[in-house]
């Protein structure tokens, strides 16, 4: 019943596995049909490589398994708890790319260093204070942040970036490990510069 759902999103996390987005079995992602109230993400600790359809969890969006043999992703309250409060939100990528991930370890924001940044979140990217793994909180404190860029750091955890595709969701979590690098190694190269409020704004304009 939901094999399109399925398949979208086990193509996705290989795809972002590739790209690597994710070490070993770390990571998860979600995708969410609004009409029909329920989600589908990828299961808890399973290779990406070796994942094909029948593995994907579908979930209604209280975190209740509706189809699935696997355990659902252990943080499913996080998923399911950004689709209850962001509703144009259907798709939900969390990785621990190691260049954000590192200054989500050292609880550092990402700031506005990138034109890219610009028309891929609109700025600089937050990061969101602690909250347990597997916890609804570690939803609910990275809402405000996805308001604001589409996407945050989790604090001593990883990344969190959504969209209303999968498609844009899994971009912007290649975007934000790409300015997190050049961040880190133009922090190494003298000192990463910060594009004035002035300049941003104009941007905005510019891309629209
Ligand atoms: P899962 O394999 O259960 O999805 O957990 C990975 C993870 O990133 C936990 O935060
Ligand atoms: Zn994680």
């Amino acid at each position: 019943m939901y094999s399109e759902l399925k398949s979208t999103l086990r193509r996705a996390a290989q795809k972002a596995y590739a790209q690597g987005m994710f070490a070993g079995t770390s990571g998860n992602l979600s995708c969410c049909d609004r009409n029909l109230g329920v989600m589908a993400i990828t299961p808890s600790s399973l290779s990406y490589e070796d994942m094909c359809d029948g593995d994907i969890v579908i979930m209604d969006l209280e975190g209740n398994k509706l189809e699935g043999e696997r355990r659902p992703s252990s943080e499913y309250n996080m998923h399911a708890e950004v689709y209850r409060l962001c509703q144009d939100v259907c798709a939900v990528v969390h990785t621990h790319s190691p260049y954000a991930t590192a200054l989500a370890a050292a609880n550092k924001d990402l700031p506005v260093i990138l034109i890219e940044m610009v028309p891929y979140f609109g700025g600089g990217i937050g990061c969101a204070p602690f909250a347990l793994p597997g916890s609804r909180e570690l939803g609910s404190t990275a809402v405000p942040y996805l308001r604001e860029s589409n996407a945050c750091l989790l604090s001593n955890h990883g990344v969190l970036t959504v969209g209303d595709s999968l498609q844009r969701a899994c971009e912007r979590a290649v975007y934000v490990e790409d300015a997190a690098k050049i961040y880190c190694i133009a922090q190494q190269a003298g000192g990463a510069k910060t594009i004035d409020e002035y300049n941003v704004e104009q941007m905005k304009r510019i891309f629209g």
